[in-house]
């Protein structure tokens, strides 16, 4: 395995290309993947780069075809019966050796269990920083460097960090808050298939079985209705009111950390800064007050609606549609007024 030191001796001029690691998971292309091509196309277009993704697997060549219809220049698939499933030495060392040997100018990688795992391996293997759980990128106008933002000091700023000297620029990005790219008819890209060099040697932890939880989990990043209890439900069973609404709407119950906390409901409903990030086609916030963090979560929502008894709770001041009233009394009027219809 090549490692490069971390004070790299480089000339920047050698670095190109956007480069996104795709996630696959048994076989399946994750939707952050399509979120991450939508956004190094973005930076791609005001630095004059191509877009390239690289997925680590083995035989889905189908999978890795389709990512071509999302407008990217290039695939690079690494294909080999180790890298069927992922294991942090197999796709670190292979993702590696490929930045060493091709020199991309940027690195995006998705903030799952899995990317967590693989981003900060890969940039301490090519020997350059990362900047972890970004929620926005930009190029700076005047030196056409990325600018990578993401929540610091416990959310409570947003810091904006450059990779100065070192190449290339790594971020991992937070799923669920990049717009996906859209789908095309008549892709140019091509597929290039490279076979990384690894053995079972190199392949120090070993995934030895895969248990799926039995608990139902959740859709909130791909959900188009999502219905949020607050503390204004008073406890869980005030839950039981959300879950009813979302269920005739065909949607997916969320919460605010105040909930979570008290323990109301599963960690896996929280929307907002430290929970998921969410854009539904509708967002029901019910007594939720509407606390900056819990905004950063869901303000890009197409349609808020908001029911809450305070007149002055700052979610009005996002909302489409404001509700003032006891959530006990609004939720069953607008679950009989469905049921009519
Ligand atoms: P409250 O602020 O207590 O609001 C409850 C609302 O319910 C009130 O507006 C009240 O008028 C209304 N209400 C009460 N009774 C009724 C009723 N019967 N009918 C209708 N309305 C009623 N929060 C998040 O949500 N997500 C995050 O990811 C997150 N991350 C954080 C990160 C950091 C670093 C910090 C410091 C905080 C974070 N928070 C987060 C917490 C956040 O600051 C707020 O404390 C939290 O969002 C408040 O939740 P809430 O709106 O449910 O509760």
């Amino acid at each position: 395995m090549k490692r490069a030191k971390v004070n790299q001796n480089i000339n920047l001029n050698d670095y190109n290309d956007i480069w996104v690691i795709g996630e696959q998971r048994e076989g399946k292309i994750h939707p952050v993947t399509i979120e991450l091509i939508g956004e190094a196309k973005k930076l791609a277009g005001e630095i004059n780069k191509k877009v390239v993704v690289v997925v680590a697997g083995y035989e889905i060549n189908e999978e890795v075809n389709k990512l071509l219809y999302y407008g990217v220049d290039k695939v690079i698939y690494l294909s080999n019966p180790l890298l069927k499933n992922f294991s942090t030495d197999g796709y670190s060392i292979s993702i590696s050796n490929l930045i060493l040997e091709r020199k991309p100018e940027i690195v995006l990688v998705g903030a799952t269990s899995i990317g967590r795992d693989l981003g900060p391996r890969i940039a301490a293997k090519v020997g350059t920083g990362l900047v972890a759980d970004c929620t926005m990128l930009s190029i700076d106008p005047e030196d056409k460097k990325l600018l990578q933002t993401r929540p610091a000091f416990g959310g409570n700023l947003m810091a904006t960090i450059i990779c100065p000297i070192n190449r290339p620029q790594m971020a991992t990005v937070r799923p669920g808050v990049m717009k996906k790219a859209t789908h095309i008819d008549r892709p140019t890209g091509v597929v290039e298939v490279v076979a990384p060099a690894i053995t079972e040697a190199d392949i120090v932890a070993k995934v030895v079985k895969i248990m799926k939880s039995s608990k139902k989990t959740v859709d909130l990043t791909d959900a188009k209705i999502i219905v949020s209890g607050g503390r204004g439900v008073k406890g869980p069973e005030g839950f039981e009111l959300i879950k009813a609404l979302a269920e005739k709407l065909g949607g997916e119950v969320g919460a605010s950390r105040a909930c979570i906390d008290s323990g109301w409901i599963d960690s896996m409903h929280q929307i907002g800064q430290t929970g998921t990030t969410v854009r539904p086609e509708v967002y029901f916030a019910c007594g939720i007050s509407g606390a900056i963090q819990h905004l950063a979560g869901m303000s890009d929502s197409k349609y808020i609606v908001a029911i809450n008894s305070d007149p002055a709770a700052p979610i009005f001041n996002v909302c489409d549609l404001g509700i003032v009233g006891d959530l006990k009394e609004v939720i069953p009027a607008m679950i009989e007024e469905i049921e009519k219809n």
